[in-house]
Parts: C-alpha cells; sequence; structure tokens
C-alpha cells in the first residue's frame, strides 16, 4: 500500500509494486515458469567483420510472466542461481537452442553457432557435458553449432571441476568463449589455464572506445593477445558505426551489439539468417 494524503492509503490489487513483493513472486513462480513454458528465447547476432555475415547468435533469456509482461534475466537469473533453480533453467536453454538448431536445419537454413550462457554452479556440475552430448544426439545436432558463454567468476570456486567440465565439453565439439573479458578480476593466467577459443571484450570498454585512449589501447592490446594466443575476438555492445569502425580497424574478428540487432524473437532471428549480411 502506499499513503496518499493523510489517512487515505491506496492498496494495490496485484500485490507487486515494491521490489521485495515482486521478487518473493518471482521466486515462487519461476519453478512453474520452467516447467510450463513461460521462459522464451531471444537471439542476437554476432557478424563477422570481415564480410558482415552472420556468424551466430547469442541465446538470451526472457521470461514472458502472465502479469509482469516480458521480465529480463537480470531479475531473475541471480535468484535462480541462488535457489540452485538456475540448473533446471540452463537445461531448458541448452534444450531450446538444440531444437532451434534443429528446426533452422530442417528449414535448410545456414548453420550458425548458438552461444548459451552458463552459470558457475551449472559448470561445477560433473555431469553437465554428458547432459549437453544427449540433447545434441536427440536432437541430431552437431557439437560445432554449439557454443558455451563463461565468465571468470566460474573460477571463483571449484576451478579443478570446472576446468574439468570444459575440458569435456571441449572434446564434445562444442567452443567456449570468455565472456565480459576485462570486467572483473581477469588475469592472463585464467586465460592459459582454460580451453577458451573466443574472448568477448565487456561492453563497458567499447562504450568510450573512440574518446578514451584508455579504452582504446584496452581494446587494441586484448585483440592482439587474444591473436597471439590463437584466440578469436569479439566486441559485445556494439551500438554505433564510429565504434565499429575502431573494432575493424582494430583487427576485431567479430561484433555484436545494437548497432546491428537487439536480442530478437526466434522468427525475426530466422529472417535475419536467411538474408544472412548486417550493416
Ligand atoms: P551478457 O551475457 O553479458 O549478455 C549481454 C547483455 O547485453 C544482454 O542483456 C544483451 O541484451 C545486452 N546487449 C546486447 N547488445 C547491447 C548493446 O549494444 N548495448 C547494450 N547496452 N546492451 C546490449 P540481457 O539479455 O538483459 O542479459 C543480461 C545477462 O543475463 C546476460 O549478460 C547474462 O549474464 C544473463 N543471461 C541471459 N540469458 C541467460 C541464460 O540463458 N543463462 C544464464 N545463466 N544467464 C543468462
Ligand atoms: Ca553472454
Ligand atoms: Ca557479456
Ligand atoms: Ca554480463
Amino acid at each position: 500500500s502506499k499513503r496518499k494524503g493523510r489517512s487515505t492509503y491506496t492498496y494495490y490489487d496485484t500485490g507487486l509494486n515494491s521490489t521485495s513483493e515482486r521478487r518473493f513472486n518471482l521466486e515462487q513462480r519461476l519453478p512453474k515458469a520452467i516447467a510450463e513454458d513461460e521462459l522464451v528465447l531471444h537471439f542476437q547476432p554476432k557478424v563477422n567483420l570481415s564480410d558482415f555475415r552472420i556468424v551466430g547468435f547469442e541465446a538470451l533469456v526472457r521470461w514472458q510472466h502472465p502479469e509482469l509482461g516480458l521480465v529480463y534475466p537480470d531479475d531473475f537469473i541471480p535468484l535462480a542461481e541462488e535457489t540452485g533453480l538456475i540448473v533446471e533453467l540452463g537445461e531448458w536453454v541448452a534444450r531450446s537452442c538444440c531444437r532451434q538448431q534443429a528446426a533452422w536445419q530442417a528449414e535448410g537454413l545456414d548453420c550458425v553457432a548458438l552461444a548459451i550462457n552458463m552459470s558457475p554452479l551449472q559448470l561445477q556440475r560433473e555431469e553437465l557435458p554428458s547432459r549437453i552430448e544427449s540433447l545434441l544426439t536427440e536432437h541430431d545436432v552437431p557439437a560445432d553449432v554449439i557454443e558455451i558463454e563463461i565468465t571468470e567468476t566460474v573460477l571463483l570456486k571449484s576451478l579443478e571441476a570446472t576446468v574439468m567440465v570444459l575440458r569435456r565439453l571441449e572434446a564434445l565439439g562444442v567452443q567456449i568463449s570468455l565472456d565480459d573479458f576485462g570486467s572483473g578480476f581477469s588475469s592472463l593466467s585464467y586465460v592459459r589455464t582454460l580451453p577458451i577459443h573466443i574472448i568477448k571484450i565487456d561492453k563497458q570498454f567499447i562504450r568510450d572506445i573512440r574518446n578514451s585512449t584508455h579504452d582504446g589501447v584496452l581494446v587494441a592490446s586484448i585483440i592482439s593477445l587474444a591473436h597471439n594466443l590463437g584466440m578469436q575476438v569479439i566486441a559485445e555492445g556494439v551500438e554505433t558505426l564510429e565504434q565499429l569502425i575502431y573494432l575493424k580497424t582494430a583487427g576485431c574478428d567479430q561484433a555484436q551489439g545494437y548497432y546491428f540487432s537487439r536480442p530478437v524473437p526466434a522468427a525475426s532471428a530466422r529472417d535475419l539468417l536467411r538474408n544472412g549480411v548486417l550493416a
């Protein structure tokens, strides 16, 4: 309730007005949301900077909440991580991506990678690689069209277990990207310890790339570092042509961001893919 005037109170019938009520509602309903397909994936294209072709999509989960409308992952992924539901949610995401790949392949569309975001808890579970393997088999999808995006927070806990899981995923043929690179405690030793194929430069460094010499130098160094280690580089959060030109000139391999496309529902992603080229 909110106070209105001196002694009049207005009661809102949804009961979802305060942050804690909203949070409570989301947490209570999340298991049902996963079980009853209230979740939906949106797809954001990743573009090759040499020919502007779409080389893949990142799958980003949203929750089509019956009362709250479209809820973004920052509002429920942390809850899912705290409650352990992230394992089930992650399984739903992986299955949906395999299903999407199978559908696009059946349509004869170009085969491009779908990238799945993985939370630390998922990557600590020994059974993850075999779960992924059976989903691939079940949907008859080759491993090299599935990519996983991890952040270095995976390294804060159970480093050995995580490295083992990642090596087994790599052995299946799954590509591994290091997301949000440069935003946290990244150190070169992490990059050496993990089987990483692609480094994704965090969007905070892209924002002012043109005006901040500091960020520009940093981005250029990350690109040459990655290349020297035999890795590819993608920049996220690319919103302007200026940023794009800077990155292309600096030798960045791929880019992703609103400049090309926002994350879009599957039907629109399919149309982008049929076109093939962006920008
Ligand atoms: P992320 O993996 O770093 O994803 C990038 C976020 O930046 C996405 O937000 C995306 O919509 C947004 N973005 C894309 N292009 C631009 C741009 O040009 N400018 C700006 N300012 N933002 C851009 P979103 O979809 O809200 O996702 C937020 C985070 O939620 C993701 O960050 C990821 O950590 C997490 N997440 C999303 N889907 C999943 C999932 O299926 N599983 C897990 N474990 N986490 C997920
Ligand atoms: Ca990501
Ligand atoms: Ca990111
Ligand atoms: Ca992030």
